[in-house]
């Protein structure tokens, strides 16, 4: 008999045990009045990693305060409550630590903590199933899930929160460069050995180039980092201070054009009041689903193509603390930030040749001896690199999300929407799939919602 031919069912199948598959674990385990069997399908050893949350790394903080990350729709202080209880931080006071950014690794610590503990006193079972799930067939009462290994699994529910994929270098010929000479930012002991005296080039500007920058520095690179991207807008820093308290409802109808002249307006009356911008920022912060869902497909389009690289730099800020490492290091010098688009890398004598075109033409080429990847998260679903999504687009399982982006499904449930729109009833999805309907569905304070919601239809 093979592999194939066994077949293993479960009541709950969630694909993916980063963060959001786990925060879905987590809610089934506790919402579950009777011996469920859920079960968790994830590659890595380690659950609750996924990308974010996988460095070993000190200065990899969090970018959202302590206080704000619990993975409790219903208990906001849940990660606060344990990095008090198991002493993380030695005579830390409770509203310092609130307002602080944690090290990203303890974020990971915490999900496992809270995962065991929910499956300790549940009536559910979870089993975790160490591979990676190649298909999905779903089908009216049952859904068929392939592992890599050929192993067939039946499921009634299925929840998909496979996450983010990295997107390739954007050169031809990338994945014929040398091993060892292109390491991407999410690799994040790679990164720290590539420290020296020798010239690297980091490609992308945004939170991973500042990850990479942060790990090199402490991991005592002497050497120049030359940051290229297309804008080469680095991530604003948060600011302390809570929120404006205008009213954002207002915002929700506006057009793309009129809503930013009114923001720019909002932080000009913040600053006026002697609050920072970023202020404004969090006020609409709980909003951005609804500002999003509010522009027509022509401003979402108008959004995409002229505002969506300054939204992300106010929006998706970086702790204080590693702003100011990163602008040191520009500062001094040892980090040039080039606006330029990447063209062709070569290689010569060991060292990479980095031709690019900048806004006004000439860029003298780079020699560097190491190149990072730091061009971020993959959005548009036809080229992901996961051979699940590809498996559901080519069968017509699914269809790609708004303007191509994540996979596309029903705003209120977060259902799978096939290529003709229909919803399948028993197919989920929580994280950065939904980018493209929602476009706010990444970070924590939208997954713990989405993994709450997806666990109680899952459960019911
Ligand atoms: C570098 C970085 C830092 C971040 N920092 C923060 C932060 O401080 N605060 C915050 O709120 N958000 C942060 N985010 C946003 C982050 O995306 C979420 O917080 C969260 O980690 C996303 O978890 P996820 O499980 O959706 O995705 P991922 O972390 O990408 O995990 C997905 C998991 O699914 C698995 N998987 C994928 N496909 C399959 C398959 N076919 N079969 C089985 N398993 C599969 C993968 O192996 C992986 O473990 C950060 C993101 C990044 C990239």
């Amino acid at each position: 008999m093979s592999a194939s031919d066994i077949s293993r069912q479960c009541d709950l199948a969630i694909v993916g045990g980063g963060a959001a598959g786990v925060l879905v674990a987590l809610q089934a385990l506790r919402g579950a009045s009777r011996a469920l069997h859920i079960a968790l399908f994830e590659p890595a050893s380690a659950l609750a990693q996924g990308i974010a949350y996988a460095t070993p790394w000190p200065e990899h903080l969090l970018n959202v305060p302590v206080g704000k990350m619990s993975a409790l729709p219903d208990a906001p202080d849940d990660f606060l409550a344990y990095l008090l209880q198991v002493d993380a931080f030695p005579g830390r006071s409770r509203d310092a630590l609130a307002a602080d950014y944690a090290p990203r690794r303890l974020y990971a610590d915490y999900l496992q903590a809270r995962l065991e503990q929910a499956g300790a006193a549940s009536a559910a079972r979870l089993e975790v199933v160490h591979a990676a799930v190649l298909g999905l067939q779903p089908g009216p009462q049952s859904q068929q899930l392939t592992l890599a290994s050929g192993e067939q699994w039946q499921a009634r529910q299925v929840v998909l929160a496979c996450g983010n994929s990295m997107r390739p270098l954007p050169v031809p010929g990338a994945e014929a460069l040398p091993p060892g000479k292109v390491v991407d930012a999410w690799d994040y002991d790679g990164v720290r050995l590539l420290a020296g005296d020798g010239d690297l080039a980091i490609i992308g500007s945004g939170l991973s180039m500042a990850d990479s920058v942060v790990a090199l520095a402490n991991a005592g690179h002497r050497g120049r980092i030359h940051v290229l991207s297309r804008h080469a807008l680095l991530p604003l820093a948060h600011a302390h201070g809570g929120a404006a308290t205008f009213d954002p409802q207002p915002l929700l109808a506006m057009p793309l054009r009129q809503k930013l002249r009114v923001l720019r307006g909002h932080a000009r009356d913040a600053a006026a009041q002697g609050l920072p911008w970023q202020a404004v920022m969090e006020r609409i912060r709980p909003l951005g689903q609804a500002l999003w869902r509010g522009l027509d497909a022509a401003d979402q389009r108008r959004f995409l193509r002229h505002a969506v690289r300054y939204w992300d730099v106010h929006r998706h800020r970086i702790a204080e603390q590693v702003h100011a490492q990163v602008d040191v290091l520009e500062r001094s010098g040892q980090l040039q930030r080039h606006r330029a688009r990447l063209d062709t890398v070569l290689v010569l004598d060991g060292t990479l040749q980095v031709h690019a075109h900048g806004a006004n033409g000439g860029f003298a080429p780079l020699q560097v001896s190491a190149l990072i990847n730091a061009t971020g998260v993959e959005t548009r679903a036809t080229a992901m690199r996961n051979p699940l999504v590809q498996q559901l687009l080519a069968d017509g399982h699914a269809r790609p999300g708004p303007h191509g982006l994540g996979l596309d499904t029903s705003v209120e449930h977060g259902q799978l929407l096939d290529a003709n729109g229909q919803p399948h009833p028993a197919v989920q999805v929580v994280g950065s799939l939904r980018i493209g309907t929602l476009w706010e569905s990444l970070a924590i304070p939208e997954l713990r919602g989405q993994a709450q919601q997806a666990a109680r239809a899952a459960v019911a």
